[in-house]
Order: structure tokens, then C-alpha cells, then sequence
């Protein structure tokens, strides 16, 4: 009897040591495994998803940090809607009671956290003879001239990296001076001047190429920067020297190359979704090349700074 009670109480014992192995040890490893297994297949399935609707855009989707951040509401209660910013007081960047909403308060404190915002007049004093000048030059609007005498200016600090933008809107209407020579001169002597020996008429000795290699199709063809600014990096360019001559047929083969090479790139390496392609014309347009080129490029997170809202 004592025996058999012994002997049960051992299998108990027996059962209960494995139980709670099993309890302890190998349960938590087992769902562990299985909610392993159920993430690996839900990143997948996004993965695949982004995949999906990248193949489908038409255009490409506007980045947006926080979707659910409601701009009209913004728009509506906080900001002023003007054309120059108030002079002096800050305040009066934002509406009068922009206090009452949420929205407002959170996102101009983080404004304000990061940049500083002030306003100041420099006072400009005209002999009469120049003062005449100036009020033709604002088509004799009293209130523009009396802005030249008293000027805005605006400064606005970045608290972190020191940027400083410093802006006075009258300089945006000073007149364009009219160019030395007439444009089609100019024209004419840049082609002439710059196709003798130009390194992107003889792009097969003279450009380099990419790991995508060299594309080329009927009037056009593919170079890579010799100084990139991002890691995909490409030119695309017709193979005729002369902007003012350029078809809709060298264009276009030129954009088919470059909508070619955004894919090829993205295939390449699918973190990079970004494309964006950059035109520069002629040096005073910022060029280093008077023959036709543009830049694409193909970055990962999301496009260049503001870009993205000229989408
Ligand atoms: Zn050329
Ligand atoms: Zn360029």
C-alpha cells in the first residue's frame, strides 16, 4: 500500500517536472516561433504590397510625415494668409486667437523650437534725382515706394544648424536689366563656341557610366555624373549639341531613357523609390554643360527637401 502510494506520488512528481518544463521553456519558445513566423509573413506581405503600388502609380504619392495633420484647418485658424510676412511683431505671423486650437498651438511650438523668426526695417534715404529713378522703377505706386524707404527684412534663424535665411521682398521687384547682347546672339555664339569640344558630343570617349551600364536608344543615351550628389545618380542627354534645335522626338527619347534607368535602378536596390529628375539649361540656368542634359536621380525615405510638394 505504502508502495503504490509512493509509486503514484513519483509519476506525479514525474509529470508535474515535465509539465512544467513544457509550461516554462518550451511553450513560450513554440508561440514565440509561430509569432515569428505570422511578423516574417506580415512584412513580407507589406514589402509586397509596396511593391504592388509602386508598379501601379501613375504619378508618384505625395510624402506626407503625418497624413492625419489637416493643412486646411491649419490654414483656416492659425497662420496669417499673406503674401510678406508683418513687420515687427512676431505675433502677427500667426492669427489673433490661435490659442483656442490644438492644431495650432502644437505645431507653431515646434516651430518656434526650432527656428526663430524676426522682422526688421532698414530706413534708405534717396537724393532726389536717384529717388525719381526708384518710383519709376515701381511704376510710381506710393505704397511701394514707401516700403523702399522703409524695408522689411526678414530673418529667420535655425536654432540647431545656424541656417540663416535673410530675405527683403522689394528686392524681388527690382527690374530685370535687360541683357548685353540680343538672346538669339548669345544663343547662337554659345553653340558655336561650346560644340567644338564638347565632351557630351563624344559621349563614348568622353562621359562615364554607371553600374547600370551605358542605355542608349535613337537620340539619346545615358552618362553617369562624374561628380554625383546621390548614390543613383544618372544623366540623360540627346546626342545633339544644340538646346534651341532640340525635337519632341530627341525629348522624348531622352525622358524614355531616363523613365528606363529609374526602373532598372530600382530594381537594382527597391529601397530606393524616390525619382526626380533635374534640368538645368545653359549657364546662367546653373549648367556646367551648355549641351542638353538632365539629372535623375532615385533617393530612399522620400524625395529632396521640397520637392515633394511640387508634386
Ligand atoms: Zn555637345
Ligand atoms: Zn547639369
Amino acid at each position: 500500500m505504502m508502495t503504490k502510494l509512493f509509486e503514484s506520488k513519483k509519476k506525479c512528481l514525474i509529470v508535474g517536472v515535465i509539465s512544467g518544463i513544457f509550461l516554462t521553456i518550451l511553450l513560450p519558445q513554440l508561440l514565440n516561433k509561430n509569432k515569428w513566423e505570422k511578423n516574417k509573413q506580415q512584412t513580407y506581405h507589406v514589402n509586397k504590397k509596396n511593391e504592388h503600388d509602386f508598379a501601379e502609380y501613375s504619378q508618384w504619392p505625395p510624402f506626407l510625415t503625418d497624413p492625419t495633420f489637416d493643412l486646411t484647418l491649419w490654414r483656416k485658424h492659425c497662420w496669417i494668409n499673406q503674401v510678406s510676412l508683418p513687420s515687427q511683431d512676431p505675433q502677427l505671423y500667426y492669427k489673433k486667437n490661435y490659442t483656442a486650437y490644438t492644431v495650432c498651438k502644437d505645431v507653431i511650438s515646434l516651430i518656434n523650437s526650432i527656428y526663430n523668426m524676426k522682422t526688421n526695417i532698414a530706413k534708405v534715404e534717396y537724393p532726389e534725382i536717384f529717388a525719381q529713378k526708384i518710383r519709376k522703377i515701381f511704376n510710381y505706386d506710393n505704397t511701394l515706394y514707401a516700403k523702399a524707404l522703409q524695408q522689411e527684412l526678414y530673418f529667420v534663424i535655425n536654432k540647431y544648424t545656424f541656417e540663416h535665411t535673410v530675405y527683403n521682398p522689394l528686392r524681388g521687384r527690382r527690374p530685370v536689366q535687360s541683357p548685353e547682347v540680343p538672346v538669339e546672339q548669345y544663343l547662337n555664339e554659345t553653340m558655336e563656341k561650346t560644340s567644338k569640344n564638347c565632351d557630351l558630343c563624344n559621349y563614348q570617349n568622353m562621359t562615364a557610366i554607371d553600374s547600370l551600364g551605358r542605355m542608349e536608344n535613337r537620340y539619346a543615351y545615358s552618362a553617369a555624373n562624374a561628380f554625383k550628389f546621390d548614390q543613383w545618380h544618372s544623366m540623360f542627354m540627346p546626342k545633339q549639341h544644340d538646346i534651341t534645335k532640340l525635337t519632341f522626338e530627341e525629348l522624348k527619347d531622352v525622358l524614355t531613357l531616363a523613365w528606363k534607368w529609374f526602373q532598372a535602378a530600382h530594381k537594382e536596390s527597391p529601397l530606393h523609390r524616390f525619382p526626380t529628375i533635374l534640368w538645368d539649361s545653359l549657364p546662367h540656368g546653373g549648367a556646367s554643360q551648355v549641351h542638353p542634359h538632365i539629372h535623375a536621380t532615385l533617393h530612399s525615405d522620400h524625395y529632396y527637401g521640397s520637392i515633394k510638394y511640387l508634386i
